[in-house]
C-alpha cells in the first residue's frame, strides 16, 4: 500500500498547448531507435548548446518555472545563486598522485565529511552528454543527496516538491564545497547540480551509486530512489568504481508498484530501445505534462519499495539469495 501522505490528483490537466510541441519528447529522446546518437535537450534547459527558445518543449518548461509555488521558487533561486561558486581557480601546484585509489578514498572521505550521502567515481564520457556539449574533464565524482523521507512523501504536492528543491540546493552547496577541495589540491574541478546539461544517471550507475529502476531513476541500496544527484567533474587522477548489482533487475521484473501508481500511466512494464540501448524508459509525453502540473511529481520514486528507509540492504540480500537458490536448483 502506498505510504504517500495524500492521494495524487488524477491525470487531467488545467492547461493545454495552443500549438503542441512540433515533435514528441519520445521521438527527441530516441525511443525505438537501435542506433546510438547523443541526446538532445528536451526540458529544463540552461541555455547552453541548443538554447532555451529553440526547444520544442520550451513552452512547457517555461510554464513549469512560472507556476512553481513560492517556496520552491525560493529554493531554486538560492540554488541558482549558489551555482556562481561551482567553478573557481586552482590553488597551488597539482599534488602528485601516485596512487589513484588512495586519492579516491581521500576525496570520498572529504565528501562524507561535507555531509554527502553517496559518492562514487566514473569515467567522464562525452557520449553521455547532450549533442554539441562536451566538458574538458576525465572523471565524474558522482554524488547522491538523500531527501527527508517524511517531507518527500508529500509528493506530488507543494510540500514534497519543496523538499526536492531544497535537496538540490543543499546538494549544489555540497558539490561546490567538494569541487573547491579538489581545486585546493591543485587540480581543476567544477561542480554540477540541478538544471545543468549533464546526463547524470548513466554516470551515477557507472560510479556504483545504484541501478536503473523501471521508473527510469537510480535505485541505491542505502536510500532507494529517495535521493538527488549532483557531481563534480575533474582531472584529478582517481580510481574508478564499478557498477553494482543489488538485485534491482530481479525485483523490477515482477514488481508493478510504480507502473500502477503513476497517475498518467507513463511507466512501461517492458524495456525499450532508446538510442542504441534496451532499457527501462518513462514515456516523456505522458510524464512531463503531469510532472509540470504537479511541480515535479516524483510519485514513482517514493512508492518504490527500495525507498522505504532501512529496507534496501535486506531486500538486496533476499533478492540475491533467491537468485543463487534458483541457479543451484537449475543446476541440480
Ligand atoms: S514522475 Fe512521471 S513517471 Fe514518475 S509517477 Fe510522476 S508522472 Fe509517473
Ligand atoms: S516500484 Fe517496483 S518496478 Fe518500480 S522501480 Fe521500484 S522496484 Fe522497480
Amino acid at each position: 500500500m502506498s505510504k504517500l501522505k495524500r492521494t495524487p490528483p488524477p491525470a487531467d490537466y488545467p492547461f493545454a498547448y495552443k500549438v503542441p510541441p512540433r515533435r514528441s519528447g519520445n521521438e527527441i529522446n530516441g525511443r525505438g531507435r537501435r542506433d546510438f546518437f547523443q541526446p538532445e535537450q528536451v526540458f529544463h534547459n540552461t541555455g547552453r548548446g541548443t538554447g532555451r527558445h529553440e526547444l520544442d518543449w520550451a513552452a512547457m518548461d517555461m510554464f513549469f518555472n512560472l507556476t512553481n509555488p513560492w517556496a520552491m521558487f525560493w529554493e531554486n533561486l538560492k540554488a541558482v545563486w549558489e551555482r556562481r561558486k561551482a567553478a573557481g581557480p586552482v590553488t597551488g601546484e597539482p599534488i602528485a598522485v601516485d596512487d589513484p585509489k588512495a586519492m579516491a578514498d581521500r576525496v570520498k572521505a572529504k565528501a562524507r565529511e561535507i555531509g554527502i550521502d553517496l559518492v562514487g567515481v566514473a569515467e567522464y564520457r562525452d557520449e553521455d552528454q547532450l549533442a554539441g556539449i562536451t566538458f574538458p574533464y576525465k572523471y565524474a565524482i558522482c554524488l547522491g543527496h538523500a531527501m527527508d523521507r517524511e517531507e518527500a512523501l508529500y509528493v506530488p504536492y507543494k510540500r514534497g516538491a519543496t523538499e526536492v528543491m531544497r535537496t538540490y540546493r543543499v546538494g549544489n552547496e555540497m558539490a561546490n564545497k567538494l569541487a573547491k577541495y579538489v581545486r585546493s589540491l591543485g587540480w581543476q574541478a567544477e561542480a554540477y547540480g540541478i538544471g545543468e546539461d549533464l546526463m547524470q544517471i548513466p554516470q551515477a550507475i557507472r560510479a556504483g551509486l545504484g541501478q536503473l529502476g523501471k521508473h527510469g531513476s537510480v535505485i541505491s541500496m542505502e536510500h532507494g530512489s529517495n535521493f538527488r544527484l549532483t557531481c563534480v567533474l575533474t582531472d584529478l587522477p582517481l580510481a574508478l568504481d564499478e557498477p553494482v548489482d543489488i538485485g534491482v533487475e530481479d525485483l523490477c521484473a515482477t514488481c508493478r508498484r510504480c507502473t500502477t501508481d503513476c497517475p498518467p500511466a507513463a511507466i512501461s512494464d517492458s524495456k525499450q530501445w532508446v538510442r542504441g540501448v534496451e532499457k527501462w524508459y518513462v514515456d516523456f509525453d505522458k510524464c512531463i505534462p503531469y510532472f509540470t502540473h504537479t511541480h515535479g511529481c516524483g510519485v514513482c520514486l517514493e512508492v518504490c519499495p527500495w525507498s522505504e528507509p532501512g529496507r534496501g540492504r535486506l531486500l538486496s540480500q533476499k533478492l540475491l539469495a533467491k537468485r543463487t537458490d534458483a541457479r543451484v536448483a537449475a543446476a541440480e
